[in-house]
């Protein structure tokens, strides 16, 4: 009798988490929120700890094509740290884990490490530990983040209530129409070595994909503000996605107003120029880092002169969906059609 085989791809990245961990039972009363969030939270004390940790795979998430070893190295702590600000938390530690295949150098390493340690200090996060092995074939990254805050300032993705004004802290769409870029010049370079790319004029995008930052200062303008976020995420798998993820967690609906998604004007030139609809790049797109969050209606006061702070839309029943309010009037339901990496491993 043959055992039942069943294609990992039929969950979904989301299912597959749920299926494979909905059977583990909390044993500890200091796990105060375990999986499903940003970043878990632990109780030692009276501080809260969270932890968040995520996997970079070369092939899947990064090409040393054309991705600088610095700026990779760069890039893994500060995914890592985003979704620690995601908690309104801050990071002070990071583990760093490699596997790495033989054909990177010593030199080549140290130049993944000094990406990491500029990361380190520009975010005043310490290296603490983190493993190496070697892998057959190209290179993983691992890193973990550790950081604490307030109990009262923990700011979940479930916290989002009926009436509550959606914002986000920055625009969207950057990084993926930076990806896509790479991508051309990658396959323009493969059909003729020789060539020079011409990138002078996407330096933009090609920041926001490459050298991306975490929002650290958020969490310094909602301290001063004296602002609690009701529910918060990292926008890393693009607007779509993650705000379903609020309002999943949440069980509210939600709209965004298309005219009020904030798009970088380099970034909308050159969708066009891909012939894509800039809206779709920031809906879908990912990876831009820019903190998602709700509040109270009753603070928005406290957001009027903050920095970086866009209305774009506001949470309702979840009877009402997740929806997008277009300029024409029209409202369609939002998909969220984030990244799927399994698709692309065959
Ligand atoms: P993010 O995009 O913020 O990094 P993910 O979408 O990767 O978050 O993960 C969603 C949740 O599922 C997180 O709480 C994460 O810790 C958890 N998770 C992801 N993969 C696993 C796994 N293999 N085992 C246990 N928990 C996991
Ligand atoms: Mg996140």
């Amino acid at each position: 009798m043959s055992k039942k085989v069943t294609d990992v791809n039929t969950l979904g990245e989301f299912g597959l988490i749920d299926h494979l961990t909905k059977d583990f039972q909390r044993r500890n009363t200091t796990t105060k929120v375990g999986i499903g969030d940003d970043a878990a939270v632990l109780m030692y004390g009276d501080a809260p700890i969270v932890v968040s940790t995520d996997l970079l795979v070369e092939g899947i998430h990064f090409d040393l094509i054309y991705s600088p070893l610095k700026h990779l190295g760069y890039k893994a702590i500060v995914v890592n740290l985003s979704d620690i600000y995601a908690m309104n938390a801050r990071p002070h530690q990071v583990t760093v884990s490699i596997a790495i295949s033989s054909k990177y150098s010593v030199e080549a390493l140290e130049q993944l490490y000094a990406g990491i340690k500029e990361a380190c200090r520009i975010y005043g996060v310490d290296l603490v530990g983190g493993d190496t092995t070697s892998s057959p074939r190209g290179m993983t990254i691992s890193v973990t983040a550790i950081g604490t805050t307030q109990e009262e300032k923990i700011t979940y993705r479930s916290g989002a209530q009926k009436g509550d004004i959606l914002c986000v802290s920055g625009n969207l769409g950057g990084a993926y129409l930076g990806l896509q870029i790479l991508e051309r010049e990658k396959q323009l370079y493969l059909d003729n070595p020789g060539i020079q790319p011409d990138l002078e004029e996407q330096k933009y995008v090609l920041e926001r994909q490459l050298k991306p930052e975490a929002r650290k200062d958020m969490i310094d303008h909602f301290d001063k503000a004296q602002l609690v976020p009701t529910a918060m995420i990292d926008v890393s798998d693009g607007l779509a996605s993650d705000l379903m993820h609020i309002c999943k967690a949440s069980g509210v609906g939600a709209y965004i107003e298309e005219t009020k998604i904030p798009l970088n004007q380099e970034a909308q030139l050159l969708a066009l120029k891909f012939q894509l609809d800039p809206v779709t790049t920031a809906l879908n797109g990912g990876e831009d880092y820019e903190l998602l969050f709700t509040i109270k209606e009753a603070d928005l006061e406290k957001i009027r002169l903050m920095p970086s702070t866009y209305i774009i839309g506001e949470i309702t029943d979840a009877k009402d969906g997740v929806t997008l309010h277009t300029n024409g009037g029209n409202i369609h339901p939002l998909k969220a059609q984030g990244w799927n990496h399994f698709k692309q491993e065959e």
